[in-house]
């Protein structure tokens, strides 16, 4: 039934052309037991359903620049070949003054000279899966008999590298690479080169619905990213780019965020299996948030859908604490999958980062006031690294840690 009550403006669509399908067997991998909603299925998207994704999600929105995405399972299982026939059918179906931007998200395996080659001339941006330095990298990291897959993923950034490819790493932040927070940071920075970041936490329940040992505790991770937040304001503005960081400092600067987790209603993007069926969200692949098939309604209804809607607007059904909350204006409850504490007296439940998330919050709130200054200014963002006078060895580092100069940054 079409149950379309305007059309969208802008949405963002994660299609799986392989569904669950990888090549690797991760340990957090959410995405490998979803396998089971399609029995039988052989996971490889036909032409035709590509084709319809495309076409949809050009003609449903009207905005000069719309991303085609694809990920995982492993997009790449596909073959190249069914990529540069996507790309002809972009070519077919985006009007003249809409630029289009394809992304990809992989474990980085089977990236080799042609895949590389093929990604920079068409511009894609990739998302490539890298949990830190060879030691933590292999922690949950690893392809189905168990075997280590670092030394193929970092070849495959050198080759991105070599190609000029633009992408990013995403990280998973658990309980291993958690406690390690500048040691990563470092090793993307220096070591690989790399410039955009993105740190995902790893919060996941047990078919018991406990708490599984590679979750990232709360406080862990606010400490992890409070420890490269600090880093990063005091050398890397404008050279390093931390998706959360900005995501934040664009709800001080603009009063919203583009970043889901971080926006008051979710709904705006949906994920595209294989076969044409559209769910919620990436992290809702479940019959009961299915919404419909691509091939029955285009995505553009699904997406303006009632069921979509009730889902996004269900974000902010938050607990008190979360309301009272002083920095609610930037977190909205972060992530309805990660809500899963009951608190007494309360029926919604309260997010497993939130004790992190304040630490985060509460620590950078100064620097973030500060950047929004400089932005409104007119000033670049980088401006918060300049000292004003000479910092003695004896002042208190302005990096904001609390620590002296000379027992932080200005260490010898
Ligand atoms: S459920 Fe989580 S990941 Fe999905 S749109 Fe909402 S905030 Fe984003
Ligand atoms: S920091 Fe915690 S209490 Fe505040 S809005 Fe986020 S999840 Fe809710």
């Amino acid at each position: 039934m079409n149950q379309t009550i305007e059309k969208p403006v802008a949405f963002h669509v994660m299609a799986k052309p392989t569904g669950a399908r990888c090549n690797l067997h991760c340990d957090y991998c959410f995405f490998l037991r979803k396998t089971e909603l399609y029995p039988c299925s052989d996971f490889y998207m036909s032409d035709e359903t590509m084709e319809a994704y495309i076409k949809q999600t050009i003609e449903a929105q009207n905005t000069p620049e719309i991303t085609i995405a694809w990920q995982g399972g492993e997009p790449t299982l596909m073959g190249l070949e069914f990529f540069e026939r996507a790309v002809e059918v972009e070519k077919k179906y985006a009007p003249r003054d809409v630029r289009i931007l394809n992304t990809i998200q992989t474990n980085g395996v089977l990236l080799n000279n042609e895949w590389c080659e093929f990604l920079h001339k068409n511009n894609f941006l990739v998302g490539l899966s890298l949990d830190g330095p060879k030691h933590l990298h292999d922690k949950f990291r690893h392809d189905k008999q168990g075997n280590s897959v670092f030394d193929k993923v970092i070849c495959a950034l050198r080759l991105m590298q070599k190609y000029k490819v633009e992408f990013n790493i995403l990280c998973t932040v658990n309980s291993e690479n958690s406690k390690y927070p500048l040691e990563v940071y470092r090793f993307f920075r220096d070591e690989l080169s790399a410039h955009y970041f993105q740190f995902i936490p790893i919060v996941e329940l047990d078919e018991n619905k406990n708490i599984t040992d590679r979750t990232v505790n709360a406080k862990q991770y606010g400490k992890f990213l409070i420890k490269i937040f600090d880093e990063w304001v005091a050398q890397d503005v404008g050279k390093t780019f931390v998706q959360f960081f900005d995501g934040v400092l664009a709800a001080y600067l603009r009063g919203f965020s583009s970043l889901c987790v971080l926006r008051p209603i979710c709904g705006e993007g949906v994920a595209l299996e294989h076969n044409g069926d559209v769910y919620s969200c990436d992290h809702f692949v479940d019959p009961d948030y299915l919404l419909g098939n691509i091939h029955q309604e285009s995505i553009g209804e699904l997406v303006s859908s009632e069921q979509q809607k009730k889902f996004g607007a269900e974000k902010n059904e938050l607990p008190k604490q979360c309301k009272d909350c002083e920095f609610n204006f930037a977190c909205h409850g972060e992530c309805p999958k990660n809500r899963i504490i009951t608190l007494p007296n309360e029926n919604k439940k309260l997010n497993h980062l939130c004790e992190g998330l304040k630490l985060f919050f509460a620590h950078t709130k100064k620097h973030m006031e500060k950047l929004t200054q400089l932005l409104k200014s007119g000033r670049p963002a980088a401006d918060i690294m300049r000292p004003k006078k000479k910092i003695g060895r004896n002042d208190l580092c302005p990096c904001g840690s609390g620590l002296k100069y000379k027992k932080c940054h200005g260490k010898r």
